[in-house]
């Protein structure tokens, strides 16, 4: 039968986000364990109901890089999304903790000062191959874009598996959440940040970015600090910003080189992060010098580039994506091995 909450008995907080937090629990009739999802709306009684029907596509997404869903209900001001559990957590928490335990003289250049380590690059590599399969699974059999594609919502367990979660099934959600948190993120594509029409490709520029995260352990924008005060951005408060925005801001001033070199000064507002996006040239993945590897650094590089380029036009699909070269197996005798990997963490 569908999931109740006197069924579920809390284990563990495992984070908030914006729109809501996430609870490890046990379902007590089954015995599974569960991530459940508690998204605080604002919408009336119909427009609820509307949300669960849209969440219910959910249970008909079964592929191995879509995290599965064991229902939706509703629980005053709430709305609770019951999921599978994944073990590892998120990639932004997996980068920021393996910072914290990595020698600095494995660090790339220009993250020396960073408290935050990058995921290896063979690990990135087959996280963005699984992305991919999530991204064509949502769109061509669900009908559906992820439009939230960041480290926070890739998610790792101990079998090796990655899989995305929050991915945006419900329209009516986004609208009600909306009031609460901006729907605006950091991770967004430049047509969209413009308001034009947008597609599969603005998911693949989410990934672009994501993928520099995770290799360089920090957010690609690195030096771009978000002014919480009201500035220029009257509309704008600190409670509209992101998690990555602000995360952004408490590592800027270790850093010397980037955006500040445009405006000539270290502060940027949310909008001036936005305009920025829009304006200057894509970040690039730098990626570290690895020996006997043929061309493994180039390869990553050219991939992100693909995922990167302004136009959505020029930027390259998710299928093209899984036809480069990066994207093939064989061949590979340095690739560590994710499930190996994953039980390291
Ligand atoms: P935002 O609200 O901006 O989307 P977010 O993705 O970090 O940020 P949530 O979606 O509320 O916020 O998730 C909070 C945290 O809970 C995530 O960062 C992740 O580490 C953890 N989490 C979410 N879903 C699961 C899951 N199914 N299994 C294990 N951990 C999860
Ligand atoms: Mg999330």
């Amino acid at each position: 039968g569908p999931i109740q909450e006197s069924d579920l008995q809390n284990l563990a907080e495992l984070g908030m986000g914006n729109g809501g937090s996430v609870v490890k629990v046990e379902h007590i009739p089954s015995g599974v364990i569960m991530a459940k999802k508690i998204v605080l709306i604002d919408a009336k009684p119909s427009v609820r109901k509307q949300i669960l029907r849209e969440l219910h596509i959910m249970h008909r997404c079964s592929s191995p890089y879509i995290v599965s869903s064991f229902g939706a209900y509703i629980s005053e001001p709430n709305i609770c999304i019951c999921m599978e559990y994944m073990n590892k957590g998120s990639f932004d928490s997996i980068y920021k903790s393996i910072g914290r335990h990595e020698q600095p003289s494995t660090r790339i250049q220009g993250t020396e000062e960073s408290t935050e380590g990058p995921i290896p690059i063979s690990i990135v590599r087959q996280a963005a191959k699984r992305v991919l399969g999530g991204l064509i699974y949502l769109y061509e059999a669900m009908g559906v874009l992820h439009r939230d594609i960041k480290p926070s919502n890739i998610l790792l367990n101990s079998e090796g598996q990655v899989k995305l979660c929050d991915f945006g099934v419900s329209g009516e959600l986004e609208n009600s959440v909306a009031k609460t948190f901006v729907g605006t993120s950091v991770y967004m594509s430049p047509e969209r940040i413009q308001g034009s029409d947008y597609s599969i490709k603005s998911d693949v520029w989410s990934l672009g970015i994501t993928l520099i995260e995770l290799a360089h352990g920090c957010f690609p924008f690195a030096d771009t600090e978000v002014d919480e005060s009201p500035s220029d951005s009257g509309t704008i408060n600190s409670a509209l910003l992101s998690p990555a925005s602000i995360h952004t801001k408490r590592r800027s001033r270790r850093r010397s080189k980037g955006v500040s070199e445009h405006g000539g000064v270290n502060t940027l507002s949310i909008l001036e992060l936005m305009h920025h996006i829009v304006r200057e040239p894509p970040p690039a993945l730098i990626t570290p010098f690895i020996p006997h590897s043929k061309d493994f650094a180039g390869e990553a590089a050219q991939f992100v580039d693909q995922c990167l380029k302004k136009n959505p036009n020029e930027r390259k699909s998710p299928r093209e994506l899984l036809a480069m070269s990066w994207m093939e197996d064989e061949g590979r005798e340095d690739e560590l091995d994710l499930k190996m990997w994953a039980r390291t963490l």
